[in-house]
């Protein structure tokens, strides 16, 4: 049996949150593409120096570069019994390419879980996020503090802000995410494989509501 997900959701929905505890719970792979672009601007690769000029404008890294990343990834051996995709697809060529990778290895994804938060509180959670340096942990100063200021609870690493999680790009990112996100919610609807969990509450709550949904692809 495969658990093949597609988590989706505006910036600050929960998805790296959500994806942390069902990756410990269910042991397949986070495969986040901002975070794989990071990774390679920070390493130095070819990748990253493609990558990089598009990010630094907010702008979408070309779809060719980033379903070839995604083909890859979904090749290695930790995603045969699955995989949960979040940031991708983020355009529908992109899903549609998703697609077929996924017919090709007689695969098709199970669920899409849209985490869906309304904007007020979309604002809180971002400009209070902070992150490990060095695991990548995500904090809330107020809603998941952690149990030292500053302090990675799992790691020690320090914490740190991402720079466009301030008050003035987030309302940009908001509106860029929204009409984006749209066409995307539609492709999956009308495949019928699209869940909307309310997000709007407690991250234990709604991880409670994602587990069963998963859990139900068992029975
Ligand atoms: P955000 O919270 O701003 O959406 P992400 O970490 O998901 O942040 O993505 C950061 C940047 O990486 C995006 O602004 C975009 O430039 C690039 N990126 C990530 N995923 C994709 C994708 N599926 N297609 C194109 N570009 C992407
Ligand atoms: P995304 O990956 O969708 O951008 P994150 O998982 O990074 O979102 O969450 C954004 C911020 O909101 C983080 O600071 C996180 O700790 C916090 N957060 C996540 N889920 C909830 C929730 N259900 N209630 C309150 N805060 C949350
Ligand atoms: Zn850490």
């Amino acid at each position: 049996m495969t658990v093949d997900l597609v988590l989706m959701g505006l910036p600050g929905a929960g998805k790296g949150t959500q994806a942390a505890m069902i990756v410990e719970k269910y042991g397949i792979p986070h495969i986040s593409t901002g975070d794989m672009f990071r990774a390679a601007i920070k390493e130095g690769t070819e990748l990253g120096k493609k990558a990089k000029k598009f990010m630094d404008e907010g702008q979408l890294v070309p779809d060719e570069v980033t379903i070839g990343i995604v083909r890859e990834r979904l090749a290695k051996e930790d995603c045969k019994k699955g995989f949960l995709l979040d940031g991708f697809p983020r355009t529908v060529p992109q899903a549609e390419a998703l697609d077929n990778i996924l017919n090709e290895m007689n695969r098709s994804i199970d669920y899409v879980i849209h985490i869906d938060v309304d904007r007020e509180i979309l604002m809180e959670r971002l400009t209070g996020r902070r992150i490990c340096r060095d695991c990548g942990a995500t904090y809330h100063l107020v809603f998941n503090p952690p149990k030292q200021p500053n302090v990675c609870d799992k790691c020690n690493g320090e914490l740190y802000q991402r720079d466009d999680d301030n008050e003035e790009t987030v309302a940009n990112r908001l509106e860029v995410n929204i009409n984006q996100q749209q066409p995307l919610l539609d492709y999956y609807r009308n495949k019928g494989v699209l869940k909307t969990i309310d997000g709007n509450r407690k991250i234990e709550e709604v991880f409670q509501e994602v587990d069963t949904l998963i859990g139900s692809l068992d029975e």
